[in-house]
């Protein structure tokens, strides 16, 4: 099906939080290199507590479903990742059709204006080394994907390819925002954690709309 539906959604999250806790280690040795030694643990713990929240009030539409995703993900991850993914869970809410589904085209409008507004927060371009440079190059590639009439998991999986594409190409760059910048050139042959969290996220999406 090419609809984006509740249960969709739901299952995305569902498996994301799965495979955070297989992968948390990996983003957290990721963050130890550049960061501070918690990318991992602030995403197990932000998709944790999301699934405990849909457990306990699960949304009846898809706005109050990004909603609960975002405020979750505020309110329970300190630091850059939780204020930038609640931003983009929040607009992605704030940009989705009232109901419980959406189009394919609907769900690539809103995950543009869920990562503008990120954007917008954080003021990273292409390039500077963090979550955006997995997502930029996955809009892209969802858009040209879409437009060219290949189906939502078609579209999703291409998506999740530049998103990991996208992440990989962030080892050589140079840190130009969030704490990986204190380094400065040192941070140049790590690869970014936060993109590689994107990656996670996208084939976790692209896995969840081909079931
Ligand atoms: P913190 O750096 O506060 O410990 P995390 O380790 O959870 O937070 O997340 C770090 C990730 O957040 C980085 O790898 C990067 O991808 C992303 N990030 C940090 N600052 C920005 C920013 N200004 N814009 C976009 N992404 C950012
Ligand atoms: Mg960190
Ligand atoms: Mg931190």
């Amino acid at each position: 099906t090419d609809t984006v539906t509740l249960e969709v959604l739901d299952r995305w999250v569902r498996l994301s939080a799965a495979r955070l806790t297989t992968e948390a280690d990996r983003l957290t040795a990721l963050d130890s290199a550049i960061g501070d030694a918690d990318h991992g643990t602030n995403m197990l713990r932000g998709f944790t507590a999301i699934v405990a929240k849909l457990d306990a009030t699960p949304p009846q539409t898809v706005p109050e479903f990004f909603k609960a995703v975002g405020m979750t993900l505020v309110s329970k991850v300190g630091g850059a990742s939780g204020s930038l993914y609640g931003t983009l869970f929040l607009d992605m809410g704030k940009n989705a059709p009232a109901g419980a589904s959406m189009s394919a085209a609907e769900w690539a409008h809103a995950l543009s204006a869920g990562v503008a507004a990120v954007v917008a927060r954080g003021h990273a371009q292409s390039g500077d080394k963090t979550m955006i440079d997995a997502f930029g190059p996955a809009l892209e590639a969802l858009d040209t994907a879409l437009s060219s009439g290949r189906t939502l998991a078609d579209a999703a999986a291409a998506a999740a390819d530049a998103a990991e594409q996208g992440s990989a190409d962030t080892e050589p760059l140079v840190a130009r925002k969030g704490r990986a910048s204190y380094l400065g050139e040192r941070s140049v042959g790590h690869v970014d954690p936060g993109s590689a969290s994107t990656a996670l996220l996208l084939r976790a999406f692209a896995d969840a709309a081909a079931e």
